[in-house]
């Protein structure tokens, strides 16, 4: 049986066909998924289109760059973070009224002139004034002992 020249060449043409698809196929699926990162990453159109590019023209060693310089936060967790801080600067700034008549208080006053609630205590070391849901001072770090009468003594 003679040597079929022209089915090996076939053969290895198949092979090239099927390599050069699937690195196209690789090649599109890279691209798209920096894409998709970069856009959950940034707003902005001139990272984003740099990114994409980056991949473009450079492919896996393009994606290695832009793993090196892609924002290292998604704008999904800098939302949640944003929030986060936000909501602890609420909470020690908070609406300075009392509790229990809604009279305006300074945020110093440990009682309420009006009702006598207690708004706020002192720290038994630093004696300086925290807050009363806070369970350890926020200053020196003592932990707060059993919880103070809710009305003053008077
Ligand atoms: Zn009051
Ligand atoms: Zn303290």
């Amino acid at each position: 049986m003679p040597f079929d020249l022209g089915g090996l060449v076939t053969v290895l043409q198949l092979v090239g066909a099927f390599f050069g698809v699937y690195f196209v196929a690789v090649w599109i699926g890279l691209v798209i998924w920096t894409f998709r990162d970069v856009r959950a990453r940034s707003r902005q159109v001139f990272t984003q289109l740099l990114s994409v590019l980056l991949v473009i023209f450079f492919n896996v060693p393009g994606i290695l760059l832009y793993f090196l310089l892609r924002p290292r936060e998604t704008l999904a967790a800098q939302y949640e973070r944003e929030l986060a801080e936000e909501a602890l600067l609420q909470d020690i700034e908070e609406k300075q009224a009392c509790p229990a008549c809604q009279r305006q208080v300074h945020p110093d006053f440990l009682f309420c002139p009006n009702c006598h609630t207690r708004l706020k205590r002192r720290c038994d070391t630093c004696h300086r004034i925290t807050s009363l849901r806070w369970n350890i001072c926020p200053y020196c770090g003592a932990p707060v002992s059993a919880p103070p009468p809710t009305t003053s003594p008077t």
